[in-house]
């Protein structure tokens, strides 16, 4: 007989049903895992907003955390019990991406992966297929708590764009927008030496974060100008017929056109503009001032789960501050409904533990 489980079910845009569905089959390379914690990510925001990204009946949910509950005959290195997160990334292992192992960069990534395509982890189990530990699974030490462990796919975004963007120690960064991949951004950049990192949003709630996760100074870009704030903080750069910012290094996790301009305006000549937001509108841009500046320009997606467990588990970063609020599967619609509320909430757990 068909083993059953709760699952919070993405019927249509802006409906989501909490009911019992088929448990996940476990084959003789999968794992099985007892969901504790998943996080509500923005890209699950967008899915339940419009639609995007999945087909009706997706379980989402690819922030979580869980204990091993059943493993196939052929899993090495893992035991019922064993904490641990993961992600199973559906790449096709035959484009020129995936043959150059950039596999971050395969076509099929977002069809065929955990929460998009596969079912997610806002269900009491979430599989794991062709569990690989280290590579699609991890185990996670005891100094990494359950709220923090659900953190660490979206702060890996942070810790793979400050490692790309190679911020170093003394550098003077920027950060525009700190949601929780912002956060993510300033928390990478101040564990990898930078002297001074200054963040812009326009969320108290964001800012007061973003100061309790490291940032050295706020700004609210609601009360003046954010270029003229970096300017009289880092001091101004001239470069060829103008005059701008002096940052090192500037990461874009706002995501509106605004913020991809002031990033051009920011970054000092010869700098790095590290892209991370992902705007609904594309951005209109100067680029004289890319040629005149010669800046870095990079994009960052996805992020190195190892490199971040071992930067949350020795305290570098610290994501548990983000978790504002925790609701049991249940009660999954009120959690997609709080975390629209930008102003109250930064990141919404689920708990099918709970
Ligand atoms: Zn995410
Ligand atoms: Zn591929």
């Amino acid at each position: 007989m068909t083993k059953m489980m709760m699952a919070a079910v993405l019927d249509a845009a802006e409906t989501i049903v909490v009911k019992d569905i088929p448990q996940p089959e476990v084959g003789p390379r999968d794992v099985l895992i007892k969901v504790a914690n998943c996080g509500i990510c923005g890209s699950d925001i967008h899915s339940f907003k419009t639609g995007m990204y999945v087909e009706p009946g997706q379980v989402m949910g690819h922030e979580f955390v869980g204990r091993v509950a059943e493993l196939g005959a052929e899993v090495t290195g893992l035991s019922p019990g064993d904490r641990v997160t993961g992600f199973s990334a559906g790449v096709c292992g035959e484009c020129d991406a995936c043959k150059a192992g950039q596999f971050i960069l395969c076509a099929d990534l977002f069809q065929n992966s955990t929460g998009y395509g596969r079912p997610g982890a806002f269900a009491e189990f979430v599989r794991i297929e062709n569990a690989e530990l280290g590579g699609n699974i991890h185990l996670l030490p005891d100094t990494i708590d359950d709220t923090a462990a659900a953190m660490i796919e979206p702060m890996s975004i942070g810790v793979t764009a400050a490692a790309s963007a190679g911020v170093k120690a003394g550098d003077k960064v920027v950060v525009l927008g700190c949601g929780i991949i912002g956060n993510g951004c300033i928390q990478a950049a101040k564990a990898a030496g930078a002297s001074e990192v200054l963040a812009i949003d326009i969320s108290p709630l964001r800012l007061k974060l973003a100061r309790e996760c490291g940032a050295d100074d706020v700004f609210d870009a609601r009360t003046g100008d954010a270029l003229q704030w970096v300017m009289n903080r880092f001091g101004a750069a001239p470069y060829h017929y103008n005059v701008g910012g002096n940052a090192d290094v500037v990461f874009e996790a706002a995501g509106i056109p605004l913020t991809i301009q002031q990033s051009l305006e920011m970054v000092r000549p010869g700098g790095t503009i590290c892209i991370v937001g992902l705007p609904e509108v594309p951005a209109p841009i100067d680029t004289t001032k890319i040629v005149h500046k010669m800046p870095t320009i990079i994009g960052s997606l996805g992020g190195d789960f190892v490199a971040t467990i071992e930067k949350i588990a020795s305290g570098a970063i610290d994501p548990r501050p983000l978790a504002t609020h925790r609701f049991a599967l249940g009660d999954a619609p009120a959690a997609f409904a709080k975390q629209l509320l930008v102003e109250e909430s930064m990141k919404v757990m689920i708990s099918p533990a709970a």
